[in-house]
């Protein structure tokens, strides 16, 4: 709570320092103590402050009854352009739709005067970042887990006609059990008609699919979530982005080339690394899909443990 604190007072000394002319534009949401909708129908207090994203910050907040919750706050005057506006109906519209017990439930979206919130199932163990960080890597076992979870959701979603086109270590969060909760739908496209293809360039750099990138003219489609969980997997296992570079441009350019390595220090099964080179198959018509990939033998013939205990936290599993 008193990192949470500091950060929060970090972010304000910051909005201090900003010329006035920039202060309403950046300043992010500050909600009252006691969040509720209009008719009071819904009533949260805030107890903590969870992180923040883009233009909104996410607090821990308690209902009436006591259950906990994570509130999404998005001050409106974030939403004065039209841009952000349709961007966060659409995220609104996506997420609402989804229903799958590893996607990040959306409870319920109200507004007051100031600011726009999304009630959203509370994730107590954090983001698959923040264990990494802790871990450094997982062993494979808790690996399989965790993708199995992940792809389930992300079937979920395709067969729905969503993809999620941001797929990383960031949004993939973990509930009180280490079971998968996948959330931000902010780069969400629902896909209308079959067949459809988008153009829009997008994503987040270390996770990108060469398609995205190299080939806009002709779009891109489910694929692409197939890719960044290859690169998911090859990072929860190694330890770090596949195509990671300090300079963005750096990275693209293995993208494009195809160009990573299995540090030999660590110690990848055959079966890993062959999967995840075929998920990081450049074209993506030529990409396993999801079903593929659960057939591989890394899911079919390695170890499965029913889940993950939560002291995997901070430690290697003891059967792992
Ligand atoms: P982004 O950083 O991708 O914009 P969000 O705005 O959705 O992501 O969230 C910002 C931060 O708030 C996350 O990195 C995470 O730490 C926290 N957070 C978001 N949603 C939840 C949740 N459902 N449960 C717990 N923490 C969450």
């Amino acid at each position: 709570p008193q990192a949470q604190e500091q950060l929060e007072m970090q972010q304000a000394a910051k909005q201090k320092q900003l010329p006035e002319h920039k202060k309403d534009k950046a300043r992010p949401p500050s909600p009252p103590a006691i969040i509720r909708n209009e008719k009071e129908t819904l009533v949260f207090s805030k107890i903590g402050f969870l992180g923040e994203g883009g233009f909104a910050r996410v607090y821990e907040a308690k209902d009436a009854r006591n259950v906990r919750h994570a509130i999404k706050v998005i001050n409106k005057n974030a939403l004065k352009t039209t841009k952000n506006r349709t961007k966060l109906f659409a995220e609104i519209k996506i997420h609402k739709s989804l229903h799958h017990p590893n996607i990040v439930t959306f409870e319920e979206c109200f507004e007051d005067e100031e600011n726009v919130y999304m009630v959203l199932e509370l994730c107590e163990g954090g983001s698959l970042v923040d264990l990494i960080r802790r871990r450094k890597r997982l062993t494979e076992p808790e690996a399989r887990v965790l993708l199995i979870q992940l792809i389930g959701a992300s079937e979920w979603m395709h067969t729905h006609q969503v993809i999620h086109r941001d797929l990383k270590l960031g949004n993939i969060f973990l509930d009180d059990e280490m079971n998968v909760k996948v959330g931000d739908f902010g780069l969400a496209a629902l896909i209308e008609n079959p067949g459809d293809r988008k153009k829009t360039v997008c994503g987040t750099p270390n996770y990108i699919a060469p398609e995205v990138l190299f080939d806009p003219g002709n779009g891109h489609s489910f694929e692409v979530d197939i890719w960044s969980i290859g690169v998911i997997l090859y990072t929860l296992v190694v330890g770090k982005p596949p195509f990671q570079n300090k300079e963005i441009k750096a990275i693209y350019k293995r993208i494009r080339d195809n160009l990573y390595e299995f540090p030999a220090e660590i110690n990848i099964s055959n079966d890993c690394k062959s999967l995840i080179s075929a998920m990081l198959t450049k074209d993506p018509a030529q990409r396993p899909t999801l079903r593929e990939v659960l057939e591989h033998p890394f899911f079919t013939e390695g170890l499965m443990p029913a889940s993950i205990p939560p002291s995997a936290h901070d430690l290697v599993p003891s059967w792992a």
